[in-house]
C-alpha cells in the first residue's frame, strides 16, 4: 500500500488527523490496533463519564427528599449499567467509523512497526503483514497507565483505570493512589457505587495542578460524603494478607496502613513511544514524549506527532487540536502553531471543577498586578436549585484588566468554563465579561457575579 499521510493510532488525535489530511487534499491511511476512538472512547472519557452519570443520578435518588420526592429503594444493577456503558462506546464507535470512511480515510486494522522514515509494516489482526509505504507520517499512538515502583505493585487486586471500567463487582473498600482527575472521579464514582474510599496523594492537595483553593473544597465536599482523603502521603508498599491488600503509606513521618479489596493505581498516565519502530527514525524523545515543536513536528521534518505520545496535557480536546493543526501543516505551508492559552480543564465530579487559564498562584508568579474576583455559588438561585455548591474565581491582570484564569466548583462547571476560554482567545477583559449579559435564574450568573467582584463591585455579596 502507498499513501500521502500515514497515521499510527485511531484515537481522537489520529482519526481527526487522517480527516483532515483528506479534507486538505492528501490521501491518508490510519492504522489502528484495536478500534477507532481511541482511549477516550473505549477506556476514558466516554464510559467514564456514563458511570458517574449514574452514579450522579443514584446519589441524588438517595437524596431526593432533600427536593421534594419520595423514592424508596433506589438500587444499582452493575450489569445494566455495564451493558449501558458498552451500548454508548459501541454506537459511538459505529459512528466514528462511519465517518471517517464516509470521509474518504481508508482505515487499517493492525499493529504498526515503523520499518524506516518512508515505511511501515503492519500485523493485521487476521496475523498478515503488510507494508505500507507514506510520504509523511503523523505519530498518534496514545499512552498507557504508570505505576510506581513500590512492592506490591504488581499484586492482581492492584488494577488500573481500564481494569476499574469493568469491574462486575463493587469492592467492599478501595484504595485509590493518586488524587489527580482519574484517581477522583474514580474515587467518588466507587463510593457512590457504595465502596469505602479512601484517596492517598503525594501532594499536598488533591488536583494538584488546579486551583488550590477550590481544590480544597472539592476535597471538603468528597469527606463529606464518606471519602477519606490523605494528603502529603507516599504509598510505601502494598501486602497480601488473608484474601486483603494492606497498602502501607506515610504521613508525615507516620506509617500508616489501609486494608482494601482493591487498589486502583492512578497515579497518572505514561506517552506511548515504544512498540511501534521508533529506533528506526531520527524522531527524538524528551522526558519520555514524542518532542515536538509548535507546530507539532518532530525532528524529522515529515514526521509529525500528536496528542498525548507528546505529553503534556493529555486531555482528549487537546489531542483533537494537536490533529487539525497537524493536518494542515502536513499537507501545506507550516503556518499554524498549538496555541495552549486557552485549554479548559475539567474534573466531572459532583460538583464538577473546571479551570481554564492561569491559578491565581501561576498568575502571581508571572504578572506584578493580579486581582480576584469570587462569587459563593450558595447564593445563586439556580445552584441552590439544584441542590449544589461552589465557587467561581477569576483570575485577572490589572494592567490591562486582561483574564488571565477562571476556575468554577460547581454544576455545570464543564460546560460553564468555555465562555472564559473565548474571553482568553480573545484577549477580552474582564469589562467585557461585565458587559455580557447573564440569563437568569442560571448557574452562569455566577460567573457575571465573580467578574463584578474582581473591583467590589459583585452585587449579591455583603
Ligand atoms: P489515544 O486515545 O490513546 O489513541 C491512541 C490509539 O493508538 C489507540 O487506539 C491505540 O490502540 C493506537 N495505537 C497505539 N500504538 C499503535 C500501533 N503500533 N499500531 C496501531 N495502533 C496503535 N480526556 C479528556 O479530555 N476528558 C476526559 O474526561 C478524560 N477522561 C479520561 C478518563 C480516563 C480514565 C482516562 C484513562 C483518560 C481520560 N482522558 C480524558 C484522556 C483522553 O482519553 C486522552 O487524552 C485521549 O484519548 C488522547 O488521544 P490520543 O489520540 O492522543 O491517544
Amino acid at each position: 500500500m502507498k499513501t500521502d499521510v500515514l497515521v499510527i493510532g485511531g484515537g481522537p488525535g489520529g482519526h481527526v488527523a487522517a480527516i483532515k489530511a483528506v479534507e486538505y487534499g492528501a490521501s491518508a491511511i490510519v492504522v489502528e490496533k484495536y478500534k477507532l476512538g481511541g482511549t477516550c472512547l473505549h477506556q476514558g472519557c466516554i464510559p467514564t463519564k456514563t458511570l458517574l452519570h449514574t452514579t450522579d443520578v443514584y446519589y441524588e435518588l438517595q437524596h431526593a427528599a432533600a427536593i421534594g420526592l419520595k423514592v424508596d429503594n433506589a438500587s444499582v444493577d452493575i450489569e445494566a449499567l455495564q451493558r449501558r456503558k458498552n451500548e454508548i462506546i459501541n454506537t459511538i464507535t459505529e459512528g466514528v467509523n462511519a465517518i471517517v470512511s464516509s470521509k474518504g480515510v481508508e482505515v487499517v486494522y493492525g499493529t504498526a512497526e515503523l520499518v524506516s522514515e518512508k515505511q511501515a509494516s503492519v500485523v493485521l489482526n487476521n496475523g498478515e503483514t503488510i507494508l505500507i509505504d507514506f510520504d509523511k507520517l503523523i505519530l498518534a499512538t496514545g499512552s498507557i497507565p504508570s505505576s510506581i515502583p513500590i512492592t506490591g505493585a504488581n499484586l492482581p487486586n492492584v488494577i488500573t483505570s481500564d481494569d476499574a471500567l469493568s469491574l462486575s463487582q463493587v469492592p467492599e473498600a478501595l484504595v485509590v493512589i493518586g488524587g489527580g482527575v482519574i484517581g477522583v472521579e474514580f474515587g467518588q464514582l466507587m463510593s457512590r457505587l457504595g465502596a469505602k474510599v479512601s484517596i492517598i496523594e503525594a501532594c499536598d492537595n488533591i488536583l494538584p495542578h488546579m486551583d488550590a483553593e477550590l481544590s480544597s473544597q472539592l476535597a471538603a465536599e468528597l469527606v463529606e460524603e464518606g471519602i477519606d482523603i490523605y494528603t502529603s502521603a507516599r504509598v510505601a508498599q502494598i501486602e497480601q494478607s488473608s484474601g486483603q491488600l494492606n497498602v502501607g503509606f506515610d504521613i508525615a513521618g507516620e506509617l500508616k496502613s489501609i486494608k482494601a479489596e482493591k487498589v486502583l493505581m492512578a497515579v497518572g498516565r505514561k506517552p506511548l513511544v515504544h512498540g511501534f519502530g521508533l529506533e528506526h527514525t531520527r524522531v527524538q524523545i524528551e522526558n519520555g514524549a514524542i518532542a515536538v515543536n509548535r507546530y507539532m513536528q518532530t525532528n524529522v521534518p515529515h514526521i509529525y506527532a500528536i496528542g498525548d505520545c507528546t505529553g503534556g496535557y493529555m486531555l482528549a480536546h487537546v489531542a483533537f487540536k494537536h490533529a487539525m493543526i497537524a493536518a494542515k501543516n502536513i499537507t501545506g505551508d507550516i503556518l499554524e502553531p498549538f496555541n495552549d492559552l486557552a485549554v479548559p480543564a475539567c474534573v466531572y465530579t459532583s460538583p464538577e471543577f473546571a479551570t481554564v487559564g492561569l491559578t491565581e498562584s501561576a498568575a502571581s508568579k508571572r504578572f506584578s498586578h493580579i486581582k480576584i474576583g469570587k462569587a459563593d455559588l450558595a447564593v445563586n438561585a439556580k445552584t441552590m436549585i439544584v441542590q449544589q455548591r461552589g465557587t467561581v474565581k477569576f483570575v485577572v491582570d490589572t494592567t490591562t484588566n486582561r483574564v488571565l484564569g477562571l476556575h468554577i466548583l460547581g454544576p455545570r462547571a464543564s460546560d460553564m468554563i468555555h465562555e472564559a476560554a473565548l474571553a482568553l482567545n480573545l484577549n477580552a477583559t474582564i469589562d467585557d465579561i461585565v458587559d455580557t449579559i447573564h440569563g437568569h435564574p442560571t448557574i452562569a450568573e455566577g460567573i457575571l457575579e465573580a467578574a463584578e467582584d474582581v473591583f467590589g463591585n459583585a452585587i449579591y455579596k455583603m
